[in-house]
């Protein structure tokens, strides 16, 4: 998947130092981050349950440093 260099620099040209000529087609990666009703990118953490699971809908950073007190929860609410 690439993203057109225009539809880049008209993103960035407030920074007005940057032109086309600075920005080359590339790969890019998918944000995993779950976006709420009202469309804004939900930064917290957030969890569901089910009869016998325990979701994790959103793990946005910090969840790699707090990966552990995920756990930590995951484990609690399946107890
Ligand atoms: C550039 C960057 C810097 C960051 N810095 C920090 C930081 O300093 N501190 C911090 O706490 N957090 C940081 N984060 C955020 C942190 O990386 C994420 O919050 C965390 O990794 C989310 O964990 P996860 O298990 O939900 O997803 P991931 O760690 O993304 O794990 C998902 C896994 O599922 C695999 N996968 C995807 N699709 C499939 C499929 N169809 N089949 C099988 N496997 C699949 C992926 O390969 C991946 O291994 C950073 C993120 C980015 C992008």
């Amino acid at each position: 998947m690439t993203i057109p260099p225009g539809a880049v620099v008209r993103a960035i040209r407030k920074l007005k130092v940057i032109g086309p000529d600075d920005v080359e087609p590339g790969l890019v990666g998918v944000r995993a981050q779950a976006v709420a009703k009202d469309g804004a990118l939900l930064d917290d953490f957030a969890f569901a349950e089910t009869q016998h699971a325990v979701h994790v809908l959103n793990a946005p950073s910090p969840a790699a440093t707090a990966s552990l007190a995920i756990a930590r929860l995951v484990a609690d609410r399946l107890d």
